[in-house]
């Protein structure tokens, strides 16, 4: 279903620790469930070339907070390309998203949006019980709105509680 690109990056806020704590046990268990998984992945780097690829990607922003936190900020310098991603690897492997972690191009589609699914509800529970917001929007709109905020240029944000979480078409 078309929809415009949201924009996160007016909402990040401090993880606290048990927050932080939360989020990397989430992607931890995710790691384990997927090493007995027939994931696979050779780092090329082609679904990191998110427009090209036809995808969008999703994330909340605890995840955001966690990957600038883990990682740094970095400001898209291609359209449609994850500024992480170099000479096909991820440069954030520690913070990447949920998205990121779960999709491989060698996976049923239908297998990966119910493991999403899944590691989403256990993301959303962590915010209630921490009194954080969900706030979903796309990965690039956000990298670009955290840019300009930090060069001191305010791009117009938007956010989202509702649609795709997910790298969709
Ligand atoms: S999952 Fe992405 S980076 Fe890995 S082999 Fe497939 S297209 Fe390439
Ligand atoms: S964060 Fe890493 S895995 Fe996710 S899109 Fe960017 S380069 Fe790819």
């Amino acid at each position: 279903m078309p929809h415009r690109p949201t924009s996160i990056g007016a909402f990040i806020a401090p993880l606290d620790v048990s927050t932080r704590q939360g989020l990397a046990d989430i992607y931890r268990d995710l790691d384990r469930e997927l090493r007995g998984s027939v994931a696979a992945c050779e780092a090329c780097g082609r679904c990191c070339r998110l427009a090209s690829f036809g995808h969008e990607l999703w994330l909340t922003e605890v995840e955001l907070s966690y990957l600038l936190e883990t990682r740094g900020a970095e400001a898209p310098r291609e359209p449609g390309v994850c500024p992480y991603m170099e000479n096909g690897a991820c440069t954030a492997r520690e913070g990447r998203a949920l998205g990121c972690r779960i999709f491989f191009c060698n996976m049923e589609v239908e297998v990966s949006e119910r493991r999403y699914g899944r590691y989403l509800e256990f993301i959303r529970r962590l915010c209630d019980e921490r009194g954080r917001p969900v706030y979903y929007g796309e990965l690039l709109a956000s990298l670009s709105e955290v840019a300009a905020s930090t060069s001191g240029t305010r791009s117009e944000s938007s956010s989202s509680n509702e649609g795709p979480c997910w790298k969709t078409p």
